[in-house]
């Protein structure tokens, strides 16, 4: 898999997603052999550079950050291509100037007059940089070459403004041209989920509410929001994380089978998992949130987030967010998925925990056992990729002691060669125009359907839970566990 000729047009390039992971995954698909001969990339933000202003940053990028190591002549190579534009979203000129240099590009480099745009924006300029496209004609395509656009995320705060911007993007480009990311995707842990279960024989049989009790699903952080206040006040962790990455994970995790993993096949069971999910009636009793507190995190004192800077004493929005959700199917009635996320927690983990029925008799004598667990299923994203059995065991001696232990099985130790980044594998589908790792509108709008009525019901509150930087999250999340009998599985 090559990509084929063209020209990649990165908007945004002086941001903080561009300099560490979009310029290092560009350079590592050269450095592997995956980018045409031609291949071109246009850099535009609001910067007055020049072209060699731009080749030193994305030199300084990828020196940094990229995955392989450094080879002057794939460095050479690709920055030979790089080409810098200048200018605001909101000036048609800079559009023109952008389409000019596209162009020329195009003719000087043979990249046959197939464009990608990527809009690693903010996302209040998605609609504004779409239509700056079409105005420009950068959007008209002949009839052999293609047109493709990324859409960073949060595509929308809510369903109706994911409509609003998908009739804009709409009007521009076809659907099988808009790639919307989730880089979530692009992580290897996330796609060996359909790996697990549909190579495999002997999870399958198991994997349904016969077996499973429940499922967490779980991203923790330990940072805070760092310099980012004006992005994050007034979203929060639910609508950062769980209407995308947390929502995409369960899809995964839940969906039936697809019939191949062509992407209409993937994107539809996707969606119809989606379609299936509803929250419990009572959202008082079915969802927790928070703010996290000052204190100390790894020996350092940290802020609390009103404190953070940019963040008004009044904020309601939270940095831990959990819902609980229910699927109407046959396969998970009676089976609930608990979604959680946080920002500075005890530690970063993202994964997904099928955790199964107790058994339903024990011959052991209470003494002899430990508080068993039950059996469990990890797949963990993030860090130390790789899944985990858990079970009970019979301790070595003369008694029948027994205690959970844990079966393993780690990336790192299975295979030699390294993981590539998310975002190498979504620009190089891009590229190829391979869309089954990117949502599709549907599973948008049913993301935010789930999400948009626990946001109204929060809206409706005043009170945000504080919680212990450090810790694990609010009193009401762990309350809410308990109500169901059940606990989070320790961070
Ligand atoms: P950023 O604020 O660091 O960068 C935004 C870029 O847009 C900069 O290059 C800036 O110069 C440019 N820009 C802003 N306003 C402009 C204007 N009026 N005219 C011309 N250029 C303008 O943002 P970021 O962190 O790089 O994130 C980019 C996108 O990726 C966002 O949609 C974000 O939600 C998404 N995202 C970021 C991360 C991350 O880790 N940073 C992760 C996931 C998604």
């Amino acid at each position: 898999r090559v990509a084929g000729p063209c020209v990649l047009v990165l908007f945004g390039v002086t941001g903080d997603l561009s300099r560490k992971k979009l310029l290092p995954a560009i350079y590592d698909l050269a450095n592997r052999g995956l980018l045409p001969p031609g291949f071109s990339l246009v850099g535009f933000a609001r910067r007055d550079w020049d072209h060699q202003d731009f080749r030193q940053i994305a030199y300084e990028a990828v020196k940094e950050h990229a995955r392989t190591p450094f080879r002057e002549d794939v460095w050479e190579h690709l920055s030979e291509g790089m080409h810098f534009v200048p200018g605001e979203f909101n000036d048609p000129g800079a559009f023109d100037a952008l389409a000019m240099a596209v162009k020329e590009l195009d003719a000087s480099r043979g990249t046959g007059g197939n464009y990608a745009f990527y809009m690693s924006i903010p996302p209040k300029f998605f609609s504004t940089v779409t239509e700056q496209l079409q105005r420009s004609g950068l959007a008209d395509r002949s009839e052999n070459s293609w047109r493709r656009v990324v859409i960073e995320k949060p595509f929308g705060h809510d369903l109706k403004s994911a409509q609003e911007l998908n009739d804009i993007v709409h009007r521009v480009f076809p659907e099988e041209s808009i790639f919307r990311i989730d880089h979530y995707l692009g992580k290897e842990t996330v796609q060996n989920i359909l790996a697990l279960r549909f190579a495999n024989t002997m999870f399958e049989p198991i994997w349904n509410r016969y077996h499973v009790d429940h499922v967490q699903i779980t991203m923790a952080e330990d940072i805070g929001i760092g310099g980012r206040a004006g992005y994050y006040d007034g979203i929060g962790a639910a609508r950062d994380v769980i209407q995308n990455h947390l929502l995409q994970l369960l899809a995964l995790t839940a969906m039936e089978e697809p019939t191949s993993f062509s992407s209409e096949a993937v994107r539809a069971e996707k969606a119809k998992i989606l379609s299936q999910v509803r929250l419990p009636d009572d959202l008082s009793l079915a969802t927790a949130r928070g703010q996290y507190a000052a204190g100390w995190q790894g020996g350092v004192k940290v802020a609390g987030y009103l404190e953070e800077d940019g963040i008004p004493q009044s904020s309601t929005t939270e940095t831990y967010a959990a819902v609980k959700l229910e699927i109407d199917s046959r396969r998970w009635a009676g089976v609930p998925f608990y979604l959680r996320t946080g920002k500075r927690l005890s530690r970063r983990v993202t994964e997904v925990a099928m955790v199964f029925q107790k058994a339903p008799h024990q011959p052991f004598s209470q003494t002899d056992t430990e508080e068993l667990g039950q059996n469990a299923l990890v797949m963990r994203v993030q860090p130390d990729e790789g899944i985990t059995v858990r079970f009970g065991s019979k301790v070595p001696g003369t008694s029948m002691e027994i205690r959970d232990v844990n079966m393993d099985f780690a990336y790192g130790e299975s295979f030699t060669e390294s993981s590539p980044e998310a975002y190498e594998r979504l620009i190089l589908d891009v590229l190829i125009g391979d869309p089954p790792l990117f949502p599709r509108q549907e599973e948008v709008e049913l993301s935010w359907r789930i999400l948009d009525p626990v946001e109204e019901h929060w809206a409706s509150q005043t009170k945000v839970d504080q919680y212990k930087s450090g810790g694990y999250g609010p009193e009401s999340s762990d309350a809410m566990m308990a109500r169901d009998g059940r606990v989070w599985r320790r961070l």
